[in-house]
């Protein structure tokens, strides 16, 4: 767990725990009358499904469209997704269509129950919950903008004022309404990720739209300027939750990098002391725990309504909150585009410090054995 030690991926809980859903009847199988043609239609311009509550990303359905059959193409999006869904299910692995089943299954279950304290953070209402600054950067939509509203005190890591006071508090207090309903009623809940113990994932209890919204119309256009190499301006799911820390809640995080490529951070407040933010550089997978150079220290400490947006790669870990309590929303964004080409990537990525620095120093022994050579040559040619 010490910034020391080996790094632990902070990934997302895979199975939600509940007795009820073991004997949960699973989807019949699909029709084998479905099937897709082998040649697309590369005419056919497909629909966006970006704003429809899927199961997978949108990109995978209107990537697949151009392969339907002649006579769906131009169906309602609906018959399309239906057609299409039957056939993803075909070729999913059994254990992954189980889980995605599953998980539907739980939000379903809290969602029927869950009665919320204020309906008017499950839309977005951009006015009433950002600073005015942010929202204007958001707006222009350019590069300067978004430097003008920014600080980046070490490299790749952004910090800007992002949510008004009022939303803070009624964003904690909705949070806090709903573990006192899993505490009364004894629902079981999934934690956020596999390393808090408290807190609560914000997309299970109705929040999934508005932070869909939150990623789509104010995170991503600034990860398209700041992280364009990894992904940023093709962010295209998330995963939000609080982390809560203090008396009777998590202490600290060891260091960890996230399943993100983009991570958003805004403390939410509010009386507390201690719980430092250390980053210490961004890693592959190859040199996630390979040491950290001079200039790759950073410390930060949480400012209630600011906003930290980071690499997913970029490790880092909490320190303990030593009084009070802090509570924090956190935006995983990916980008399955970025994920997918990371596959077939044979090179060194750009964005870890470490390969860089391997990078650097082969560069600088190629050149010092070329300086070599060239002096051997001369001083040959010279006697
Ligand atoms: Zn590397």
């Amino acid at each position: 767990m010490s910034q020391n030690g080996s790094v632990e991926h902070r990934t997302q809980p895979q199975v939600p725990p509940s007795a009820k859903e073991d004997t949960a009847p699973m989807p019949s199988l699909p029709t084998l009358m479905h099937s897709l043609r082998v040649s697309p239609k590369i005419d056919h311009k497909p629909d966006s499904y970006e704003d429809l509550p899927l199961e997978f990303s949108h990109l995978l359905f209107s990537s697949l469209e151009q392969h339907l059959p002649l006579h769906m193409l131009n169906t309602s999006r609906e018959a399309k997704i239906q057609y299409l869904r039957n056939i993803v299910h075909r070729y999913l692995p059994d254990s992954e269509r189980i889980r995605v089943q599953r998980h539907k299954e739980y939000r379903q279950r809290i969602l029927m129950n869950y009665p919320p304290l204020h309906k008017e953070i499950y839309a977005m209402h951009a006015e009433n919950f950002f600073v005015s600054s942010f929202l204007q950067a958001i707006r222009d939509n350019k590069e300067d903008s978004f430097r003008s509203i920014v600080a980046e005190p070490t490299k790749g890591i952004y910090t800007f004022e992002m949510l008004q006071p009022h939303f803070c508090e009624m964003l904690a207090s909705e949070v806090e309404h709903f573990e006192r309903w899993v505490h009364e009623t004894k629902f079981r809940i999934m934690r956020p990720n596999t390393m808090n113990q408290y807190g609560a994932v914000l997309d299970d209890f109705g929040l999934e739209t508005m932070l869909g919204k939150l990623m789509n119309d104010f995170i991503r256009p600034m990860a398209r300027v700041f992280f364009a190499d990894i992904g940023g301006s093709t962010l295209d799911s998330h995963h939000g939750f609080v982390v809560e820390y203090g008396i009777n809640r998590d202490v600290e995080l060891g260091f960890h990098v996230d399943d993100s490529e983009v991570t958003l951070n805004v403390c939410l407040g509010k009386h507390f002391s201690g719980g430092e933010l250390f980053f210490r550089g961004v890693r592959c997978d190859e040199h996630v725990n390979t040491e950290t150079l001079q200039e790759e220290i950073f410390d930060y400490c949480h400012v209630p309504g600011r906003a930290v947006l980071h690499c997913g790669r970029h490790r880092h870990g909490a320190r303990a909150t030593t009084s009070g309590n802090r509570i924090n929303l956190i935006l995983w964004c990916r980008s399955s585009a970025f994920r997918e080409l990371k596959k077939y990537q044979t090179t060194f990525p750009s964005w870890c410090g470490e390969c860089k620095r391997k990078k650097k120093e082969r560069e600088r022994t190629s050149i010092a054995a070329t300086k070599q050579e060239l002096l051997k040559r001369e001083v040959r040619s010279s006697s």
